[in-house]
């Protein structure tokens, strides 16, 4: 079986990660979610160690001293990081392993595992961005404006990405269909499945050998 893509998916706050993410669940059971640790304090509808796992900062700050965070960022006053065991517990069987990052940490992934996959999520325009950040409402008036603020620069970043992939309202469904045609083309590339050559070596050695063991003079 060939490894499953690491496919890191990024987009400003209030693109609809989180729903596109959710619906890429209902279509295809080929997919882990990596649980990233953030110091933020938790929304109502977040669980420890489901959505986040949820540190103090000095928890936090102990898990980069011992080397089990692949990656952090500190994004608009919080740390938010990437934990090694997330990536070596569940990438593997074949199944994909989608990292909901930021735009710096997206980068740091792909020089770490240039295998990766990196998708950016677009929302359709400035406008319906600002409406869909403040209409989900978890967010105080000061943390809006930072992540909006944090927009720009991100999708400036987005030229640094292999795909990209629109979100347009009510259109979950069809950005979630678009990242799993990505990846099933993903996992097709020669460079994936080299191990193929091999299998199909052996399968020719394995073929003459019963050959001979059949034939009269045996
Ligand atoms: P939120 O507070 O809305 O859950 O996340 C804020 C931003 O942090 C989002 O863009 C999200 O993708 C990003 N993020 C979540 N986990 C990580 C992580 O482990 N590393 C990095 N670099 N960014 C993350």
């Amino acid at each position: 079986m060939n490894q499953g893509i690491l496919l890191v998916i990024s987009g400003p706050a209030g693109t609809g990660k989180g729903s596109v993410i959710a619906e890429l669940f209902k279509q295809s059971s080929e997919f882990a979610y990596s649980v990233s640790a953030t110091t933020r304090t938790p929304r109502p509808t977040d669980i420890d160690g489901v959505n986040y796992h949820f540190m103090t900062r000095e928890e936090f700050e102990r898990q980069i001293e011992t080397g089990d965070v692949v990656e952090y960022v500190n994004y608009c006053g919080n740390y938010y990081g990437t934990l090694r065991r997330e990536i070596e517990e569940k990438h593997r069987n074949g199944m994909n392993l989608i990292l909901e990052l930021e735009v710096h940490g997206a980068l740091n992934i792909k020089k770490k595992y240039p295998d990766c996959v990196t998708i950016f999520l677009l929302p359709p325009d400035y406008e319906t961005l600002e409406a869909r950040l403040r209409g989900r409402g978890t967010e105080c008036e000061e943390a809006i404006c930072k992540r909006l603020e944090r927009a720009l620069e991100e999708v400036r970043c987005m030229s640094e990405y292999d795909y990209v992939v629109m979100n347009p309202d009510g259109k979950c469904a069809q950005a979630a269909a678009e990242i799993i045609a990505i990846v099933n083309s993903e996992r097709k590339r020669v460079k994936r499945n080299l191990y193929l050559i091999d299998e199909f070596i052996k399968s020719h050695a394995k073929h003459k050998s019963e050959k001979k063991s059949d034939s009269p003079q045996n």
